[in-house]
């Protein structure tokens, strides 16, 4: 296996039909990867990897740690080896943050994975619940909850997708946060930084599984995609 492969367990189109179950464990999700983000099957909440262990962000908030035998839908991972580590002083609000982002990345046609350890102002963040299955993201991300978690340590855990694969992955930047203790944390929606240090992986790379399951081999994908994950995941 390559280095900087990037791996992925389902196209995001499968996860915007509502397709929230797959056969896929986190014991073969960590045969690729040590880093990464996602969700469980069932839209159970959001989920993070950091160092090879995997933490459940629950709707609430809270985190817990991840059986190898529990199972997800959707995932992107790798094996994190930063070829850049820098340091970054106050940036006080999303958008700033995103500009720096952009600033650091070579260019906007890879794959990047992102690991931002840092003291943060404020973290802004959401959880989903639970969801039936097929049951349209756009739907089950109406009852997300939000939070916000003022003077925080933690870790943003994220990639950067190129704007032309919308229908693979989530384009542009998807981050999820949890807080140094493991105890709470969510996909983010906007952070203002106090200072941290960013690391930065080129995944020139991609592995896409397909699920042999009877729902993705039946669905018909007619969503606009990118309008989609543009409601769901901003
Ligand atoms: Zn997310």
């Amino acid at each position: 296996m390559s280095r900087n492969e990037l791996f992925m367990v389902s196209p995001i189109n499968a996860i915007l039909e509502g397709l929230y179950e797959t056969p896929m464990t986190f014991a073969e999700l960590k045969e690729h990867g040590d880093f990464g983000i996602g969700t469980f099957n069932d839209l159970d909440g959001e989920m993070v990897m950091l160092d090879g262990r995997a933490y459940h962000l629950d709707v609430d908030g809270s985190a817990r740690e991840v059986a190898d035998h529990e199972k997800t839908p959707f995932a992107a991972a790798c094996f994190f080896r930063p070829f850049s580590v820098e340091e970054t002083g106050p940036l006080t609000d999303s958008k700033k943050f995103l500009n720096l982002l952009d600033i650091c990345l070579p260019s906007p046609n890879m794959l990047y994975a992102l690991r931002i350890d840092g003291d943060f102002a404020q973290v802004h963040t959401r959880s989903v619940p639970r969801t039936r299955n097929h049951t349209p993201l756009v739907e089950a991300t109406a009852l997300q909850k939000e939070r916000k978690f003022d003077r925080i340590t933690g870790t943003l855990v994220g990639f950067y997708t190129p704007k032309f694969m919308p229908s693979v992955n989530v384009p542009g930047y998807h981050f999820h946060f949890i807080d140094q203790d493991f105890q709470c944390g969510g996909h983010l929606l906007g952070c203002r930084l106090n200072h941290g240090r960013l690391s930065l992986q080129i995944c020139n790379q991609l592995l896409l599984n397909l699920p042999m399951t009877l729902d993705y081999l039946g669905v018909d994908f007619t969503r606009n995609a990118a309008q989609d994950i543009e409601k769901a995941e901003r």
